[in-house]
């Protein structure tokens, strides 16, 4: 069967043990080599064939997944993150289906799991937003008229925008015209849990003119809402008074 492995968000160290284990054992590996930290491949035995992907085309990487497994070796197509954000692994798993080879995936941490941890943030703050928007700017790659940036921003929930760091200034407008006020807290995560990882914090109205200083238009992802500015609640979960199924309240004293 065909592996789809999600890698992580770059630090070799963030594949999942099962994913891991698979590049250990794997014959061939087809890598999303634009993405994926090469560094992953060390996971690879001698031997192993390697092919990045980046200059393929969809017919090109079946061509080399359907090798892999009539050679009887395990093959995995790795992808950064987890595969089940913007991954376009969907069209490869139907193409193995009409062959009727079977594939599995193993899921990632998804960048914007990394993100976070960069930031020392939780998206899901109580009394400010329990709901996270994982979205993009719209590219080559069109976004439902109904899913535009304005009307995602009108929810004002935490929002991480992919894919989107080359349109930032943009991105940040939509973002201000759909309802988020300028001075919403903003921040830009590069290549989070890479060597060479950056943060940049500021608002909605400061972020693109920090990008542009400091040079960064991919792989970078942007986080918007108040959760990442001081204010919240804490939660319902550990407040001493509140009884759940694992837990009995404390009467206050
Ligand atoms: N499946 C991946 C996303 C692939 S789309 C995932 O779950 O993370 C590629 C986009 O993801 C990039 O343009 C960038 O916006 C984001 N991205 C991927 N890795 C990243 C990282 N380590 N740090 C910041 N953004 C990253």
């Amino acid at each position: 069967m065909i592996h789809f492995v999600g890698a992580g968000p770059g630090a070799p160290d963030l594949i999942t043990l099962r994913g891991a284990e698979l590049l250990r054992r794997a014959g061939m590996v087809v890598y999303a080599g634009s993405l994926v930290n090469p560094a992953l491949l060390d996971y690879v035995p001698e031997g192993c064939e390697v092919f990045d992907s980046a200059s393929m085309t969809l017919d090109e990487v079946l061509e080399k997944l359907v090798q892999g497994h009539g050679r009887g070796v395990t093959t995995v197509r790795l992808h950064t993150g987890d595969p089940s954000l913007y991954g376009a692994i969907r069209e490869q798993m139907d193409a193995l289906r009409v062959r009727g080879i079977p594939f599995e995936v193993v899921p990632g941490v998804s960048s914007f799991c990394a993100a976070a941890a960069a930031v020392g943030a939780e998206y899901t703050l109580p009394g400010v937003s329990q709901t996270l928007v994982i979205s993009r700017m719209e590219g080559r790659t069109p976004v439902p008229e109904r899913e535009g940036i304005r009307s995602l921003a009108a929810h004002r929930a935490s929002m991480v925008l992919f894919l989107s760091t080359g349109m930032l200034r943009k991105l940040c407008s939509e973002l201000v015209a759909g309802g988020y006020p300028e001075d919403t807290p903003a921040a830009l995560v590069y290549r989070a849990s890479w060597p060479d990882e950056r943060v940049l914090r500021g608002t909605l109205a400061a972020l693109p003119d920090a990008a542009e200083a400091e040079v960064i238009t991919r792989t970078a992802l942007v986080l918007v809402g108040r959760f990442l500015g001081d204010t919240y609640e804490l939660s319902k979960l550990y407040d001493p008074a509140f009884e759940h199924g694992y837990r009995h309240g404390k009467a206050e004293p």
